[in-house]
Order: structure tokens, then sequence, then C-alpha cells
């Protein structure tokens, strides 16, 4: 693969995630830009981008034409989202195959990450908020496959995988400390949606209170260690559906 921006070929090189995983992601080291599959920014710690945005370009001059996708081909649009602040610059590819960070913007943007984090630890402030930190994922209906596998969940039956999938992506869990996390995920129509545990916790936390797409919740109080189970309830004009159950273990 070349680069987005400089057209240069690509590096791999690997890095840990603050789930404990492993992934490759790709480096040029001419213009110092990083390709990130998609999502994953939002699993790196700030110490792991300081290290991958140390790289030391060849070139300095950035290009004045917009990146686009080494795997597609097509113009990759800058992310302006409440998670991007305005003076941090990540392209994104309309086929969800991933990120682009020109040298030096994923240090910036993880920075800007944590201490937002950090502002609605402190204040208090509620739920929805959190949406703000998290770079958004463009939602493929047709290809569930594409989701990365940085999330931990087990006991998913293949069948209902695959019908649940017709309705909602598979729910994302960010980990914000060892007992909270954020659990996200998106629906195809607006939804109005709760989950409710079903193991380790015994209760109700609502997503979203007005129908809507994407779809968040903050949970917090876990117990280090432990294994939780849980279902989503969407309500979509009306009708209610009850997802399986998905599991997640907080570390
Ligand atoms: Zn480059
Ligand atoms: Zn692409």
């Amino acid at each position: 693969m070349t680069c987005p921006h400089c057209n240069n070929p690509l590096s791999f090189i690997t890095i840990d995630t603050v789930d404990g995983q492993t992934q490759t992601i790709d480096e040029c080291l001419n213009c110092g830009g990083h390709f990130l599959p998609p999502f994953l920014a939002n699993f790196l710690s700030v110490e792991t981008a300081k290290n991958i945005d140390s790289v030391l370009p060849k070139s300095k001059t950035v290009p004045s034409v917009g990146p686009v996708c080494p795997k597609c081909g097509q113009s990759m649009s800058s992310i302006k989202d409440d998670a991007v602040p305005e003076t941090v610059t990540v392209f994104t590819c309309p086929n969800n195959h991933g990120d682009f960070f020109p040298k030096g913007q994923l240090l910036s943007f993880k920075k800007a990450q944590q201490a937002k984090i950090y502002y609605h630890k402190l204040w208090g402030i509620p739920l929805k908020s959190a949406m703000a930190v998290i770079i958004p994922l463009v939602i493929v209906f047709s290809a569930i496959s594409i989701m990365p596998s940085v999330i931990k969940q087990l006991g998913i039956s293949q069948e209902s995988r695959v019908k649940a999938g017709d309705i909602l992506t598979p729910p994302l869990i960010t980990p914000v400390s060892d007992t909270q996390v954020l659990i996200s995920f998106s629906t195809k129509n607006q939804a109005i949606t709760s989950i409710r545990f079903t193991e380790g916790l015994n209760q109700l936390f609502f997503a979203s209170q007005t129908p809507q797409t994407n779809h968040l919740v903050s949970v917090d109080n876990l117990i280090p260690g432990t294994l939780y189970k849980y279902v989503i309830i969407l309500n979509i004009k009306g009708k209610i559906t009850t997802t399986e159950e998905y599991i997640f273990a907080t570390p």
C-alpha cells in the first residue's frame, strides 16, 4: 500500500492497544503520517500515540491535495465531529477502510481525547456527552466483518450475530478505567434504546431516550476482572426488539 498523502510505500508497525491486543498500523517514513484501521485510534494510550508519532519524516512538505484511501482509492474526508478538535486533522475513508493521521495529529488527537475524558469525569457530566470523545465509525451494514477485532466479546452464535447485524452494529466496549466502560453502537433506523444487564449487575441503562441512530451508555462502578452480560432493547417506532446476550469483561 502507498501513503494516502505522499504516495510513498507504507511500512507496518506493531502496537499494543489499551485492552491488551496487538494490532498493526501503517506508517509513512516519508511524510510521517499513519493509516489506522477504523476505530483503532480510540484504543491507543497517549503513550503509544507518542511513540508512534515520534517518527522523523524525510520530507516536511505537506501535500496540498487531500489524501486518498490506500485500499480503495477514494478521497478521504477530514472528520468534522465533536470528537475531533478543530486544531486536529484526521481523514477517514468513506468506505470505512480506516483513518489517516498526518504527522503529529495522532498524538494531538489522543491528548485532546484524554483531556476531555478527564474533564467529564471530574465534572460528572452526563453520559451523552462522552460520545464526543470517540472517533465515529462509518457504518457499513452489509459487511459486519469490517469491525476491528478490538472488542472482547464472546458467546454470540453466528446466526444471531447475522440477524442482529441487520438492525445494529456489534456494540463497542471502550474501557475508560478498570471500573468504567462506554458501550456504544449504532442502529440502522432511529431507535430508542436501553441496555439491561443480565449478569454482574442488575440494572437498566437508557442509551437513547429519543429516537436516534448513535447510542452510548457509560457504565461505572464496575468490579475489575469481572464478567458482565447484557442485552440491548430497541424500540423502533413502538416495535420492541431485544438482542441476544453480549458479554464483556473488565480488565
Ligand atoms: Zn506519506
Ligand atoms: Zn477506502
